[in-house]
């Protein structure tokens, strides 16, 4: 099982050392993954590193340039980042991620070696529509593109509807639409491509979630940002 935790834009350098510092990994033994805000990779090094990996939440595709406020790939290595979470719906509805400009963006990431959580989703009006899974096959067919190396690839299943809204998915919804996702992915790379589940994970949904079907982890929001409760979280996913 995969953990990963994604903080958004929260916590300044000073509460990420607490959250660390707070945190206690005691059995805790599962792959865990944190997505740093730009400004803490630099911290990567000072924090805990069994088992668990440090990343961004997005990275430019160019090795250099007149990209104002973007960050390289180069970049967020040289901090020590394991990992970049690409094309989070956040990305795509505030911030003009297409699907032409992700593909690129996770290119160049696993090129240079780095893991990619490529995430993907419906929002509520394409659900409503019946258009789930055209949306899904589209994301996954033009933002993988043109991707050769799929070892580093991870897929999150985000339905936008579920993100921060307290309204997860029904575990029938996430098997179905994971085992969708798988096949797209299987037919894309011709090997088992790990896909998370995100969308208002909880104490009280993890367990039944992780216990599902082709749900191979989860990516957590809001509930990752105290550590006591992400402790809670993988400890409770991780039990059978
Ligand atoms: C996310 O931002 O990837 C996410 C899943 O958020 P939340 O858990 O808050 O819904």
């Amino acid at each position: 099982m995969i953990f990963a935790a994604n903080f958004k834009m929260n916590k300044t350098q000073k509460e990420i050392l607490e959250y660390f510092s707070n945190f206690n990994f005691d059995g805790v033994n599962s792959n865990i993954m944190f997505a740093l805000p730009y400004t803490s990779l630099s911290l990567i090094n000072k924090l805990p590193q069994n088992n668990i990996l440090y990343g961004s939440q997005n990275v430019h595709f160019a090795k250099k340039g007149a990209f104002t406020g973007e960050i390289s790939v180069e970049m967020i290595k040289e901090l020590g980042a394991d990992f970049s979470l690409i094309a989070h719906s956040e990305r795509r509805q505030f911030f003009g991620e297409t699907d032409e400009s992700a593909a690129l963006r996770a290119q160049a990431a696993l090129d240079s070696g780095l893991k990619v959580i490529f995430c993907v989703g419906e929002n509520h009006r394409q659900r409503r529509a019946n258009r789930t899974k055209f949306v899904l096959k589209r994301q996954l067919i033009k933002g993988l593109k043109n991707i050769n190396n799929s070892q580093n690839l991870i897929v999150a299943y985000e339905p936008v509807w579920a993100i921060g809204t307290g309204k997860s998915a029904t575990a029938t919804e996430i098997q179905s639409t994971h085992a969708f996702i798988k096949g797209v992915l299987f037919s894309m790379f011709k090997t088992d491509i790990p896909v998370l589940y995100g969308g208002s994970v909880n104490i009280k949904n993890i367990n039944d979630i992780c216990n599902i079907k082709n749900v191979d982890g989860v990516l957590v929001g809001g509930a990752s940002l105290s550590p006591d409760t992400m402790r809670e979280l993988i400890i409770s996913g991780s039990k059978k």
